[in-house]
């Protein structure tokens, strides 16, 4: 319930006339489902609170990062010590060097990699990379994937597949995403007809191995394979962009997910973020040790930062590692997501509201939809007023979840069996209200 001032609103109305639609980052501004967003005063575990004082279990994490929960005593000890240390130095750290390692350990098809300082910069600098390695310009994407915001990557599909993208944004020139291929995801078909086309001329294919940017969306096994066959076939490297999956999904990331049905099971290059900054700024992007070496001051692909390696976020990153490596650590989280997940399931299902749902590690997804959708037209299928009713009415309940329907969502360590209850408890009071 909304009390007699609203310092949400007073936020968001003083941040609008600075800060262009009142955010730093366009889903925060609640455009998709209306009202107002929720300025964060603190957070801690499961939880945080907004302007209000208000309390909401959180299912976004920061979109992902914060697996252990928010305020974690293991990681603050890391970063205020760190921070003592000194900000940053724009020279190398010792830090660094035990982050690559551990990263490098619990992903084995990654053999070196750069640190920089967002998922957007290494996807960026992966494209350049695979452009520079492989001698070749164009790339293929997948509709409903997002990799940041590089040019060459905000590209819709154009009119068929001898022609290229189309660009999402204003201010990208057609000649930079001239060469960017935009399939549907999960169509085999088309990815065979894509390669039978431009195969030779192909540096790199970019995919999120479990989509968690048009919700949840598993590539199957069957496309997964494929893109992998035709990559090799071809020569064009497989990009697996973990952003979001890595060390989510599972330890070994969405990589190893798949590696447990197709025996040896590897893409070429891997992108990383979120959950290795454990909610610092700190990305990465690895592969062979032949592909990498043409990065400079090794080879001719020009890529830098001066804050790439920051030494406050390696240690937060290193923390937060170290904690989910613990024995047991994601066999815990999953239990936990899955409860979510079927619980949810239950609730929907005793109110008569179509509803689909699925997980993998900490990281899940739900429609308001009968069966899971494979491809973003199938997400996109979902009526929008209901999902916002259903938004609305969990974040009335204090229930927190991506305020837009194509989103994934995310549980952390620190939600309890408690907390998933209270969170089935609210839904199946909002799914009652839901217009069948
Ligand atoms: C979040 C995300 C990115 C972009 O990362 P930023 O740190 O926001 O720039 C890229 N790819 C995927 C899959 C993501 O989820």
């Amino acid at each position: 319930m909304k009390p007699a001032t609203d310092t949400n609103q007073t936020l968001f109305e003083r941040a609008q006339r600075v800060i262009p639609g009142g955010v730093n980052s366009p889903v925060r501004a609640f455009k998709a489902v209306g009202g107002t967003p929720r300025f964060v005063q603190r957070a801690q575990g499961a939880y945080f609170w907004d302007a209000n004082g208000q309390r909401y279990t959180d299912y976004i994490g920061s979109w992902g990062p914060m697996i252990l929960g928010h305020g974690h005593p293991a990681v603050v000890e890391a970063v205020q010590k760190a921070l003592l240390e000194g900000f940053s130095f724009g020279a190398p750290t010792e830090r660094e060097v035990a982050l690559a390692e551990e990263i490098l350990q619990l992903v084995p098809s990654m053999e070196m990699l750069r640190l920089v300082s967002s998922g957007t910069e290494a996807a960026m600098s992966t494209i350049r990379l695979a452009r520079g390695a492989t001698g070749r310009n164009k790339l293929i994407k997948f509709e409903g994937c997002y990799h940041g915001h590089a040019d060459a990557l905000l590209v819709k599909a154009g009119s068929g597949l001898a022609t290229f993208g189309n660009a999402t944004s204003a201010g990208v020139p057609p000649e930079v995403v001239q060469h960017t291929l935009v399939l549907e995801y999960n169509n085999i078909e088309q990815l065979e007809e894509a390669f039978s086309l431009h195969g030779t001329d192909l540096a790199c294919l970019m995919i999120e191995p479990i989509a968690g940017n048009m919700n949840f969306v598993r590539a199957t096994l069957p496309f997964m394979r494929r893109c992998r066959e035709l990559c090799t076939q071809y020569g064009a490297l497989l990009v697996f962009d973990e952003v979001m999956t890595g060390f989510r999904v599972a330890l070994g990331s969405a990589q190893s997910v798949y590696a447990r049905d197709i025996p040896g099971f590897a893409p070429d290059m891997t992108v990383l973020g979120k959950v290795i900054g454990g909610g610092m700024p700190l990305a990465a992007f690895g592969g062979s040790r032949a592909v990498m070496e043409h990065l400079a001051p090794l080879g001719k692909v020009y890529q830098a930062g001066t804050l790439s390696g920051n030494p406050v976020a390696t240690a937060c990153g290193l923390a937060t590692l170290r904690e989910i490596r613990k024995p047991g650590f994601f066999e815990a989280l999953s239990a936990t997501t899955q409860s979510l997940v079927n619980g949810l399931q239950a609730a929907a299902d005793a109110e008569g509201v179509a509803f689909s749902s699925d997980c993998e590690g900490g990281m899940f997804g739900f429609f308001l939809l009968d069966t899971l959708p494979h491809n973003y037209p199938q997400v996109m299928q979902t009526n929008s007023p209901r999902f916002n009713q259903l938004f609305h009415g969990l974040l009335d309940r204090g229930v927190y979840i991506a305020p837009a329907l194509y989103e994934a969502g995310f549980v952390s360590a620190a939600h309890t069996a408690d907390d998933i209850a209270a969170t089935v408890a609210a839904a199946q009071a909002v799914f009652k209200t839901l217009a069948k």
